[in-house]
């Protein structure tokens, strides 16, 4: 007699929201595995592949046998790297021990979280924000706590928003500039806002999340962390999925006060050890040379930018700001709720994406996901004929709404 298995999940994972951008990115391939022409707009990853020089420095590191473990941190060699980038790019100086690699940004600031955070403690995390943010706050034992800005302050929160978001548990700040939604890009003077806020709070910490960094159409960046009255309080990540078109490749990195680099380092030698020796040799090689495919990719994220404004701006109803960095456009679309087409009603961003989904066959991501619902996120890393058709077919499927 056979007995049915007892299948016991944790009250850890059953409380986890699956990734909505993955998600999306997996509904939209399984739609087109079944015939449909889908163009999916969902996922964020650079659409160009690595490139040459940085896969020909992968593939003789593979010849010369860099085929075993490398400390947690990371090889040496990419940390000094690190350390120089950090200098040459943002003004910021760290000591070998202040920089840990890890298998991506994602996993960075997964291990902040569970090495800075105990049970009840507050994450300021300003809003929209990318998606993993607040499972891994969590997850962690933490608390979210959401400070919004709209479409009309293009989606920037202001330090007096922070100012009144801190309380005795506030432990840290969390946000991405270039910002994963909007493509929203705070500048040095809106960063030193939130520093002197921050500064006037002991024990409050930054994450600063910059991974988009360098698609950044202001012509210049400005890192939180180089602001001397938080330097010593700001943890920076960055990596190399996007600005390098590495997504596949499994590489972040971290700057920060040596002592949370040494639990964060701790803390990845229980879970996965340093990242892959190969990709590190790669990476090594990616930062100390030349820039210019770079430069590029960001020149063409630039030009669809534009075009994507242009044509979305001609949709009767859809609302669409100037987004100047990473390559994410995120309408406000709550001129169509409770309207409906196709068999469907529209009554929020939810309900939007999925009624993109099914009429035009263009996945794109639910702003619910990111804590914006009248918006949706549209990733513009595609070829422009791609987007082009999208958006008609967007523009199409918004004029059946009544
Ligand atoms: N931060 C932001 C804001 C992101 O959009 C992403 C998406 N990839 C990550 C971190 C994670 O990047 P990685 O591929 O390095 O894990
Ligand atoms: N960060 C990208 C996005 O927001 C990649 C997917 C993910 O890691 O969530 O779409």
């Amino acid at each position: 007699m056979s007995m049915a298995s007892i299948q016991h999940l944790s009250q850890r994972i059953l409380e986890m929201e699956e990734s909505a951008t993955i998600k999306m990115a997996q509904q939209a391939r399984d739609l087109a595995a079944q015939g449909f022409d889908v163009i999916s707009l969902s996922l964020g990853e650079p659409d160009f592949d690595t490139p040459v020089h940085i896969k020909e420095a992968a593939k003789k590191a593979l010849d010369d046998g860099y085929t075993k473990y490398t400390p947690v941190p990371g090889l040496v060699e990419l940390r000094k790297a690190i350390q120089e980038k950090f200098r040459r790019d943002n003004g910021m100086e760290f000591g070998i021990n202040q920089i840990v690699v890890s298998n991506g940004a994602k996993q960075s600031i997964a291990n902040l979280a569970l090495s800075l955070l105990d049970e009840g403690d507050e994450v300021i995390i300003l809003s929209p924000y990318w998606v993993s943010y607040s499972e891994i706050v969590k997850l962690a034992g933490g608390v979210p706590v959401f400070v919004h800005a709209g479409i009309e302050q293009d989606f920037k929160a202001t330090a007096a928003q922070v100012e009144k978001a801190i309380t005795p548990r506030t432990r840290i700040l969390l946000f991405s500039s270039p910002c994963n939604p909007t493509g929203s890009v705070y500048s040095y003077d809106e960063l030193k806002a939130i520093a002197d806020v921050i500064a006037r709070h002991e024990g409050v910490y930054i994450i600063s999340d910059e991974i988009y960094e360098y698609i950044n159409f202001t012509g210049k960046h400005a890192s939180i962390g180089a602001i001397p009255e938080v330097k010593d309080r700001t943890v920076t990540v960055n990596g190399f999925s996007k600005g390098f078109a590495m997504t596949g490749w499994r590489l972040g990195y971290i700057g920060a006060p040596g002592w949370i680099a040494e639990a964060c380092s701790k803390m990845q030698g229980q879970f996965t050890s340093g990242a892959t020796s190969f990709g590190q040799k790669a990476a090594t090689h990616a930062l100390l040379s030349d820039m210019t495919p770079t430069h590029e990719m960001c020149d063409a994220f630039r030009h669809r930018r534009d075009m994507v404004i242009g044509l979305l701006s001609q949709i009767p109803g859809m609302k669409v700001n100037k987004p100047q960095g990473a390559f994410y456009i995120f309408p406000d679309i709550s001129e169509y709720f409770g309207k409906a087409g196709n068999g469907m009603k529209v009554q929020n961003a939810d309900d939007f994406s999925e009624y993109l989904l099914h009429t035009a066959h263009v996945a794109v991501v639910s702003g619910s996901a990111f804590g914006a619902d009248k918006c949706f996120r549209i990733s513009y890393a595609a070829s422009e004929t791609e987007l082009r058709e999208a958006i008609r077919r967007i523009d199409e499927a918004v004029r059946q709404l009544a």
